[in-house]
C-alpha cells in the first residue's frame, strides 16, 4: 500500500509513526531482527517501516532481502530507501523492479553521499575512466524523483528527505543554510515527491520553524504534502554524540546538560532519553496543525527505547477486531 493512501485513511485526529532498520551485515544479525520485527509489528504496530539503502548500492542484495522480509513475509508496508549517486541506471532500474515484484510501493528518493564528495559533485560521473557513464543522469535526488515518475508514473509513492537544521546555520555555519536548501526541496517536491521525512534533529524549536516555513511557503507545494520529523531515540551517550555529529544535528544546551548529569550510567542515559524524547514528540503534537500527524524513528535497529517512547505518548494504535483477525490467519480460518 502506499504511505500517503494509508495517511489519507486515518481519522483526522490520529497520530502514526514509522520505523527505521537497517540490513543486518550476517545471517545470525538477520535472524536476530527477523524475531525481533515480528514482534515489533505485533506490539507497535507502525503505519510502515523503512530500510535504509547502503550509499552506492553496497547493501543492494540485504535491503532486498529484508524488504522482502518487511513487506511480504510479515505485511508490513514498507519503504525502500534508494541512493542515486554512484549507481549506475542499471542497478536503479533492477532495485525498482525488484521492489516492484515484492509489492514494495514506497521509496524514499536519495541523493546519497558520494565517496569522493567534492570532485564527484562537481563532474558527477565517478572516476571518469567507468565506462558505465549512466550516473550523470542521477547527480540530485530531484534526478531520481523525476526519473521514478517517469518510469513508474504513480504506481510508487516517492518521498524526499528534508534538512530542518537549515535554520540554525546562525549557530552552525558550516550546515547547510535553508536558503540553500529551500530550492532543492522545491525542486523534488515540483519532481513528484509526495512526502517528506526529516533528518534528525533534537533542536524542537528548529523542526517547528522549519515545518512552519514550508507550510506557509509562497509556492504553495508544501500546504498538504505530509512531513514527517525524524526522531533518533537515544541508545547510549557515546551514540548520541556521534550520530549528532555526523548529522550536524544540534545538540540544545538543556538536553545535552540532563544527559551530561547521568552520562557514565548507561541506564539512567536510556531513562533520561525515554523522557526527552517522549518530550519532543508531545511537543511537535501541540504545535502541528496539520493531521495527521506522523512521526519517524530511526531505531538503530533497536526496540526497547523506541518502545517506551511510543507507549509514553500514545503513539500505538489499539487493535481493531479486524486488524486481530486479518493478523493470523489461523483466527480468519475459524472466523469462516
Ligand atoms: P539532495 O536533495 O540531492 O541534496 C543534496 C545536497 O545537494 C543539498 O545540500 C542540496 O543543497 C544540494 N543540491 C541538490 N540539488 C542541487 C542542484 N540541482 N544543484 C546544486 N546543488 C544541489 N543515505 C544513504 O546512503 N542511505 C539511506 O538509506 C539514507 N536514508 C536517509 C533517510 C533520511 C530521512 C535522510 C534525511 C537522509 C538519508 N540518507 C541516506 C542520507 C542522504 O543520502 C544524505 O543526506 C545525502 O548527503 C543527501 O541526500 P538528499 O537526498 O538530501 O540529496
Amino acid at each position: 500500500e502506499k504511505i500517503t493512501d494509508k495517511i489519507n485513511a486515518l481519522p483526522k485526529d490520529a497520530n502514526y509513526f514509522s520505523l527505521e532498520f537497517f540490513p543486518p551485515k550476517t545471517q545470525q544479525g538477520f535472524a536476530n531482527l527477523h524475531s525481533r520485527l515480528s514482534r515489533m509489528s505485533h506490539s507497535l504496530r507502525p503505519l510502515f517501516v523503512n530500510v535504509t539503502w547502503g550509499a552506492g548500492g553496497s547493501t543492494s542484495e540485504k535491503s532486498l532481502a529484508l524488504a522482502e522480509l518487511t513487506q511480504r513475509q510479515l505485511g508490513l508496508t514498507t519503504c525502500l530507501h534508494l541512493t542515486c549517486t554512484n549507481m549506475s541506471r542499471k542497478l536503479i532500474d533492477e532495485a525498482l523492479e525488484n521492489a516492484r515484484v515484492l509489492g514494495v510501493k514506497n521509496i524514499l528518493a536519495l541523493r546519497g553521499d558520494p565517496p569522493r564528495s567534492e570532485e564527484y559533485r562537481l563532474n558527477g560521473t565517478g572516476d571518469g575512466d567507468d565506462e558505465d557513464d549512466s550516473n550523470k543522469d542521477f547527480t540530485w535526488a530531484a534526478d531520481l524523483v523525476r526519473y521514478i515518475k517517469m518510469k513508474y508514473r504513480d504506481y510508487f509513492c516517492v518521498g524526499v528527505a528534508g534538512y530542518p537544521e537549515g535554520h540554525s546555520d546562525q549557530s552552525h555555519p558550516d550546515n547547510q543554510s535553508l536558503d540553500s536548501d529551500l530550492p532543492h526541496l522545491i525542486e523534488k517536491t515540483k519532481a513528484g515527491a509526495d512526502f517528506i521525512m526529516t533528518q534528525l534533529f533534537y533542536d524542537v524549536k528548529a523542526y517547528q520553524n522549519y515545518e512552519a516555513l514550508l507550510r506557509n511557503h509562497e509556492s504553495g507545494l508544501f500546504t498538504n504534502i505530509p512531513i514527517i520529523p525524524g526522531l533518533m531515540p537515544i541508545q547510549s551517550y557515546q551514540i548520541l554524540r556521534r550520530t549528532t555529529k555526523l548529522s550536524h544535528a544540534k545538540l540544545p544546551p538543556d538536553i545535552l546538560a540532563r544527559l551530561d548529569r547521568v552520562k557514565s550510567d548507561d541506564e539512567a542515559v536510556k531513562r533520561v532519553g525515554v523522557d526527552i524524547i517522549s518530550e519532543m514528540v508531545e511537543s511537535i503534537k501541540q504545535s502541528t496543525t496539520k493531521t495527521p500527524r506522523g512521526f519517524h524513528f530511526y531505531t538503530l535497529n533497536l526496540e526497547k527505547a523506541v518502545a517506551h517512547v511510543l507507549e509514553r505518548c500514545s503513539l500505538i494504535p489499539t487493535l481493531t477486531p479486524a486488524d486481530a483477525t486479518s493478523d493470523d490467519p489461523d483466527d480468519v480460518a475459524v472466523v469462516e
